[in-house]
């Protein structure tokens, strides 16, 4: 009878691993299997109520990286991508997390702007569109693209039928840098994870990072913009998608054709995703 039960157990155990956690197991006193008391984490992951990922266990019985894990919804996986001890990373709201941006110095470049550039716009939109970081006029006024390239930006979105303000509008700096130099790693470093927590709490259907170094950045590649443009992407299970910046179509005009069939694609998914629920 023992060795009957304990053949049942490790069936289950082999199929629990194959197709996942369907049938919970009660731990046994015996039992070192680390996910002998875990049950379906993709039930208790969706409770916004609950601290962190419940880790997974693979088929060895190692713990899956709650970043990796596709059963996870996921917010879930991009807030498993911040340091545990970035004081934000149990926020509940982006004003808690824009007021630690406001009040601390995390680079250099954090001391010599006039204004954080946090991010504006509906804080449950379904799209967020991501730029590389402030520019002077952005700095001036504490908002993302509000300067030449931010009005091309609301053109392009009012051609795709959007407003601004139903979408979220960010960057991966915060903080603009001298003369407008392209980041530094040590700057992405520590803005990064604040960007990581705006996309958990707004958790939205869709991204859409305008230019090489957003894409490039949010997809820890180092590609060419026409490598990464024309395709979809998987960020952590949201579906990504990389366009033209548009201070870059001021100067190079011959990009908006392509630039259009980009966003028109957007557009298309995005209105596929809305439709699916
Ligand atoms: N360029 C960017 O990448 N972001 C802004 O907010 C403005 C210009």
């Amino acid at each position: 009878m023992r060795d009957l039960l304990r053949e049942l157990r490790s069936i289950i155990e082999h199929e629990r691993a194959l197709y996942g956690n369907t049938l919970p197991l009660a731990e046994t006193a015996s039992s070192s299997e680390p996910d002998s008391e875990h049950t379906d984490s993709s039930a208790s992951s969706d409770d916004p109520s609950s601290d962190g990922p419940m880790p997974n266990y693979d088929l060895f019985g190692n713990q899956v990286d709650p970043a990796e894990d596709p059963s996870l919804p996921p917010w879930k996986r991009v807030e498993a991508l911040i340091p545990d001890d970035e004081p934000y990373k149990d926020a509940e709201t982006l004003e808690e997390v824009e007021s630690y941006l406001a009040d601390n110095v995390l680079v250099p470049i954090d001391e010599d702007r006039e204004n954080p550039v946090f991010g504006v716009g509906d804080p449950e939109a379904d799209l967020i569109i991501i730029g590389e970081a402030p520019g002077r006029d952005e700095d001036k006024e504490g908002e993302p693209f509000v300067g030449r390239a931010g009005q091309l930006l609301d053109k392009i979105l009012d051609a795709i039928n959007f407003e601004r303000e139903e979408v979220y509008i960010t960057n991966i700096l915060k903080s603009r840098p001298p003369r407008n130099r392209n980041p530094k790693s040590g700057e992405i470093d520590a803005h990064l994870p604040v960007l990581y927590k705006q996309i958990a709490l707004i958790r939205p259907r869709i991204i859409l990072a305008v230019g090489k170094v957003a894409g490039n950045t949010m997809l820890d590649r180092s590609s060419s913009l026409s490598n990464l443009r024309d395709t979809e992407h998987d960020f952590y299970g949201i579906p990504l998608m990389v366009t033209y910046h548009p201070a870059a179509l001021l100067r190079n005009p011959q990009w908006k054709r392509p630039t259009w069939e980009d966003v028109k694609l957007l557009r298309t998914r995005y209105d596929q995703l809305m439709d699916e629920t």
